[in-house]
């Protein structure tokens, strides 16, 4: 490679990284978001095309291949993918990012192997951490696919002496790995050093469920950028490096802010989890007895007409219809009568971090109508109806006042607190986290039992004709 061939390629990759640092910046704003995407998404093409230029790359029909294999395939996967279960693909993307990164140390050490080179201290080092950071974010991130796909059970399943098992599971890969470091063991010890990692990423997740799930997956986007690093180290490539660290930092700031918003530490939720005893207030627990009242949409219409502050919860529901529009539209019609609307967005309402930002981005709704968990939580006692679309775990006072509640200590928004509740969803099952919910038979609370677009759609009928 000539000089000028290396200054060209190191000076690409610089312009990659700032667009990546840029990019990651406008992200931080849903008003900028769009360009950040852009912007980031620009810098990685540069990126990919000056790494298949540089003379590094040895086999253009196995790349060509794998990009005509592997896009095909994401493209069918992202097309017909819906956007409830986009959490799920999150969780698939890392697995499969960290399952590239540990595949990449995995062959690098074979490589060095059949050659008989010698590896070096930084290059055993960071294969090992590879490998570590890769096997566990790819079978961490399979068991958290499956917890929130629901073909595994999604509360939290603690294994006997658990963190013992873990701690015992992390000492003896990492006794293996320095066998490998220091010994340069046989490579089957290396192959069973891989398996003890895929089983520790899942020990390591299974007790984790419930309203744990949010951090649970950032963390784990944050391991996949670690190992794609670790991987760069391995190959002395400085964008992987450049571009894995800055996805652990921000996957890493991100599990710091669910954690935060879930009042929780992060030991507390890889060692503690929520809904770990699985007791607390069952199906029958508050049902036992207790009756709900039921409102038709013309009467809760009126009084929607007719009161002076609504704030709005939305919540899973509200994505699975794809009643966003039907939102908007009611809100516009309140606003138009002088009724003061907002909305209040809790942390983990939905099924991915800003599931119900993004939503409400889709139609326009203004920023600034949007409030966060501490803005808003004292401003329902005096509001006149709070109206609960879709949503139901992130309302459970349960969390708030039973001690023996799985999800008890989650911050809830005190939609209890307002005057009137009103409570679309289409019937008494739970949420996420597998639970009854207190409010819906508090006295103030009418349900409405509807599929969230019909039932906005009667309430939106009921105040035109207030
Ligand atoms: P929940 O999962 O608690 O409840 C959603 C409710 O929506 C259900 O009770 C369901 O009741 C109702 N619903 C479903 N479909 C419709 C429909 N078409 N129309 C109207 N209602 C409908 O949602 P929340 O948003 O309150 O809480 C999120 C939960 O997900 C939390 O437990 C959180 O920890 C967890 N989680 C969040 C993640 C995140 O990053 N945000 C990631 C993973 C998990 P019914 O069937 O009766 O209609």
């Amino acid at each position: 490679m000539t000089l000028d061939r290396d200054i060209i390629i190191t000076s690409a990759y610089l312009i990659s990284a700032a667009l990546f640092i840029f990019g990651l910046r406008r992200m931080g704003s849903p008003a900028t978001a769009r360009m950040g995407n852009t912007l980031a998404a620009s810098g990685m093409l540069l990126a990919i095309i000056v790494t298949l230029i540089s003379e590094e790359i040895v086999s253009y029909p196995a790349i060509v291949a794998g990009v005509l294999i592997g896009g095909a395939l994401g493209a069918v996967v992202a097309r017909q993918v819906k956007m409830t279960a986009m959490p799920q693909m999150v969780a698939v993307f890392n697995g499969f990012g960290g399952a590239a990164s540990a595949l990449i140390a995995v062959s690098e050490y074979f490589r060095l192997r059949a050659g008989s080179v010698e590896m070096g201290l930084e290059t055993s080092v960071t294969i090992m951490l590879g490998v570590l950071i890769g096997a566990v974010t790819f079978s961490g991130s399979a068991v958290a696919t499956g917890k929130l796909q629901e073909v595994i059970v999604s509360r939290a399943v603690r294994l006997p002496a658990q963190n013992l098992v873990s701690v015992a599971l992390f000492a003896v890969i990492g006794a293996l790995a320095v066998t490998q470091i220091v010994l340069e063991a046989s490579p089957l010890l290396f192959l069973a050093m891989i398996a003890l990692c895929l089983a520790l990423g899942v020990i390591l997740v299974l007790p984790i469920g419930g309203a744990d799930m949010p951090v649970v997956i950032s963390l784990l986007n944050s391991y996949s950028g670690l190992a794609a690093a670790a991987a760069g180290f391995v190959i002395g490539n400085p964008i992987l490096i450049i571009a894995g660290a800055l996805v652990g930092a921000a996957g890493f700031i991100l599990t710091q802010i669910m954690t935060r918003a879930m009042h929780r530490s992060l030991a507390n939720v890889m060692f503690g989890a929520f809904g770990a005893g699985g007791g607390g207030v069952g199906m029958s627990g508050v049902a036992a007895g207790a009756a709900v009242r039921e409102g038709s949409p013309e009467d809760l219409g009126i009084l929607l007409a007719y009161a002076q502050s609504v704030i709005i919860v939305p919540g899973y529901g509200l994505a699975v219809a794809q009643a966003q529009r039907q939102v908007r539209d009611l809100a516009d019609l309140l606003e138009e009568r002088g009724v003061d609307v907002r909305y209040a967005i809790h942390p983990v309402a939905g099924r991915m971090p800003g599931h119900m930002n993004v939503l409400l981005a889709e139609v326009d709704v203004p920023y600034d109508r949007l409030y966060d968990l501490d803005q808003i939580n004292d401003e329902f006692a005096g509001t006149d109806v709070a109206i609960v679309v879709g949503a139901n775990d992130v309302t459970n006072p349960s969390a708030r006042e039973q001690a023996d509640s799985p999800i008890y200590g989650m911050p809830i928004l005190n939609v209890d607190h307002a005057r009137n509740v009103i409570v679309l969803k289409r019937s008494m099952s739970p949420g996420f986290a597998g639970i009854d919910n207190p409010l819906f038979y508090n006295e103030k609370t009418s349900m409405l039992f509807a599929d969230a677009k019909d039932g906005l759609t009667r309430l939106i009928e009921s105040v035109q004709e207030s």
